[in-house]
């Protein structure tokens, strides 16, 4: 009874909160799996499996997530789990789908999984051809903008001017990072959005509407990593909700490929608040903020147009 006082009131509060309230219960991975103090990727699966439930297959592209679910005959996931190589998630979840297809199964959700890496980079061929088929699969990329598993390496996904272990600061990452979710709606699926775990409602009401629609739906989900960002495990959440706030990462949906809805209006705070407390932005110079700053309020106003 406290904790649901507590809950109301932070419901009330804090927008980010809403719906609190209305999270299953229910828990699709165990409390003992190998993922670092703060991992954004755990609490993203977490979310999205108290969405689709137990009737689910994970077909998971090697990441971080192929050690965080552990090696067989360990698994952190109470459900069926798919190992598979790291360009190979859409193309490996096809082929279940199809199998599930020739056996009549119509119920189970095939959830392809990987990160960033084996999304934006390699994977994308395999992801492109799945998208053009429209093969239905629910594939979520849980994006920490870099290559955690091997190292801090830089991927597509890597913001501009951000520290990784292979663009060190004497030759920061100077491209602009890839958008996957346009890339995604050109292919004019069914279903793409962006969700964040520090928005746990409205990732996990996403997820559950994707499970709801056929055809390949497409969820990019903000997933802070500890060591690969370089901050206290304490901070990660706060850090992905000043990634929305800030606008550096909105929530939004696009349906059909064409229509863009805006799920939250950010309190637009500066994104200096935003880059301040990750190790792996400490080098920036103030004139390298302001260029960060005028990208991502180009980039928003961009999405706007297209919301309306
Ligand atoms: S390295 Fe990053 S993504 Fe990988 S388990 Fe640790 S916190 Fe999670």
């Amino acid at each position: 009874m406290a904790r649901d006082k507590a809950l109301k009131l932070l419901n009330t509060r804090d927008p980010a909160l809403k719906g609190l309230l209305e999270v299953p219960e229910e828990e699709y991975m165990y409390s003992g799996h190998n993922a670092c103090p703060g991992c954004g990727a755990a609490q993203a699966m977490r979310f999205v499996l108290k969405a689709l439930g137990n009737q689910t297959i994970n077909v998971l592209a090697a990441s971080c997530w192929s050690g965080i679910a552990g090696v067989f005959p360990y698994s952190a996931l109470k459900i069926p789990v798919l190992h598979t190589a790291f360009e190979t998630a859409a193309a490996a979840a096809s082929g279940v789908r199809a199998s599930l297809d020739m056996q009549g199964d119509k119920e189970t959700v095939v959830l392809a999984w990987a990160g960033d890496g084996g999304t934006f980079d390699i994977g994308l061929q395999a992801l492109s051809g799945a998208g053009e088929r429209n093969e239905d699969i629910l594939y979520v990329c849980y994006d920490n903008e870099a290559y955690m598993n091997t190292g801090v390496h830089r991927s597509s996904a890597t913001p501009y001017l951000a520290w990784t272990a292979t663009t060190p600061v004497i030759h920061p990452q100077d491209r602009p990072k890839k958008d996957i979710l346009a890339i995604m709606a050109a292919h004019r699926i069914p279903y793409a959005a962006t969700a964040s775990v520090a928005f746990p409602h409205d990732l996990i009401e996403k997820a559950g509407k994707a499970k709801g629609i056929r055809g390949t739906r497409f969820l990019h989900i903000y997933s802070p990593c500890t060591p690969g960002w370089r901050y206290s495990p304490e901070l990660g959440i706060k850090i992905a909700r000043l990634a929305v706030e800030s606008k550096v990462f909105p929530l939004y949906e696009v349906e059909g490929g064409e229509r863009y809805t805006l799920s939250y209006r950010p309190r637009a705070v500066p994104v200096r608040e935003y880059l301040r407390l990750q190790g792996r932005f400490d080098h920036l110079r103030e004139e390298e903020i302001g260029l960060i700053q005028e990208e991502v309020d180009r980039r928003w106003e961009r999405l706007l147009r297209w919301c309306t």
